[in-house]
């Protein structure tokens, strides 16, 4: 009988975002340092995205461990109603400090998807406190914002979310304002907001992850932001995935010229250590809440609310992002992102080629393709096959390494990348 993980795993486990019927079989991970996973047979990869876009630091960070460990010995965890503790104060003292001068209060939930439900309730309730009716959501086509309801709701509606149609809430769609399509996405925007019932607007700021990494100007998000607010549409920027660093500032938030009501994190924020989530909000926004009348509280919270565990890893996270040599690692990444994405403009097979920051996203040209295309899996075999883990969204394939990855595992990564270019260049 063969005793390895991955077979073990076959018989008692069900992946996210798998066929369970003809998925290969999962690779069992031992251990992993750094950039590198290490796998039970020995196979060594260089994780090209951060493990889901959380490990930002490298994994098994030092640091971190060192800081956990502690945590776990003095408290392991405690109930957030009625009671607080030092890693959860430490943590939002410090995050506010690093977050738009606005952002007044934290709060605490499990994951991406938790801290934009937070960031809805928040919102919608705020309009419901005051008695006001404005009820609607804007979002942006082709935004992922997480897996729970409320979450797929402001969400692309697409063949994930297909079986759970009927009871997503329904929301304004507008077009991302990629380069060219400014003007369009502005006006559209302006005719939507005349209507009196809109309570606000989610948005990936600067980065669309889920649909392939589509990206948008600080210029034009301003411009979004502020006529919203001008309107008194509350913003709500989703950070889970472009916060602590990915678009090569601390928070893709420091590019623009307004702020926002409300910011999610999660992902990168206990730099792929624990799950932890966290919504942010204004004074405005917490104020509303303020009531001798109990039923205007939010009425929100999970069981492990503000982990301990969980905030002592992001505070140990923290002092990484805040040591010089983190922006150091973002601008290598980025230049070195930007002179490779250089080398391939007018290549054969390239249709496009976008970057920002430590995102770097090459678009293939293969005609008429979806997401469940097989060229995907063939261009993830041919990543895995040269110990590069690389996961393609259909035809595009993106970079979001951790931002300790060394210049030669860069190089080896645009190496597959380049094998993978003229892959499909005789394929098509
Ligand atoms: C991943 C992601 C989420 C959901 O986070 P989970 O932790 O996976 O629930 C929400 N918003 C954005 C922008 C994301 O990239």
């Amino acid at each position: 009988m063969n005793n390895s993980l991955s077979a073990r795993d076959q018989q008692v486990n069900w992946h996210p975002y798998t066929q369970m019927q003809t998925a290969p079989p999962p690779i069992g991970i031992v251990r992993a340092e750094g950039a590198v996973l290490y796998a039970e047979d020995g196979t060594e990869y260089i994780d090209a995205v951060s493990s889901w876009w959380v490990n930002i630091h490298g994994h098994a960070h030092p640091h971190i461990a060192e800081r956990v460990s502690q945590q776990l010995r003095t408290l392991e965890h405690v109930i957030f109603a009625g009671f607080t503790h030092a890693p959860a104060v430490e943590l939002s003292e410090r995050l506010l400090k690093l977050l738009p001068q606005n952002q007044a209060k934290v709060f605490y939930s499990d994951n991406g998807s938790t801290a934009v439900e937070v960031a809805l309730k928040m919102a919608l309730q705020f309009w419901h406190n005051q008695g006001i009716n404005k009820t609607k959501i804007i979002a942006l086509e082709g935004s992922y914002h997480g897996d729970t309801f409320g979450a797929m709701s402001v969400s692309e509606r697409s063949v994930f979310t297909r079986p759970f149609q009927q009871y997503l809430f329904d929301v304004e769609f507008l077009p991302v304002p990629v380069p060219g399509k400014e003007e369009q996405t502005l006006a559209q925007l302006e005719t939507l907001l005349q209507q009196e019932d809109i309570a606000a607007f989610i948005f990936e700021p600067l980065v669309l992850g889920t649909t392939g990494m589509v990206m948008y100007t600080p210029e034009v998000l301003s411009k979004m932001m502020a006529l919203c607010r001008s309107r008194g549409v509350l913003v709500i920027a989703d950070e889970v995935m472009t916060g602590f660093g990915r678009t090569g500032k601390r928070f893709a938030c420091d590019y623009v010229n307004e702020v926002p009501d409300l910011m999610c994190f999660s992902k990168g924020i206990t730099g792929g250590t624990m799950a932890l989530g966290v919504t942010t909000c204004s004074k405005t926004i917490f104020d509303s809440f303020l009531s001798d009348d109990k039923t205007k509280a939010l009425f929100h919270g999970h069981s492990y609310t503000a982990n301990p565990v969980a905030c002592a890893a992001s505070l140990a996270s923290l002092d990484l992002v805040e040591d010089e040599s983190f922006l150091e690692n973002l601008d290598r990444i980025s230049a070195s992102h930007s002179a490779f994405a250089q080398s391939l403009v007018g290549l054969p097979g390239i249709k496009s080629c976008r970057q920002t920051g430590t995102i770097l996203a090459i678009e293939f040209e293969v005609g008429e393709t979806t997401y469940f295309h097989s060229l995907r899996d063939q261009l993830y075999n041919l990543a895995l096959e040269n110990g590069v883990l690389l996961r393609p969204l259909g035809n595009i394939v993106y970079v979001l390494p951790p931002y300790c990855i060394t210049q030669a595992q860069l190089e080896k990564v645009y190496d597959v990348l380049e094998q993978m270019r003229q892959f499909v260049v005789q394929a098509f």
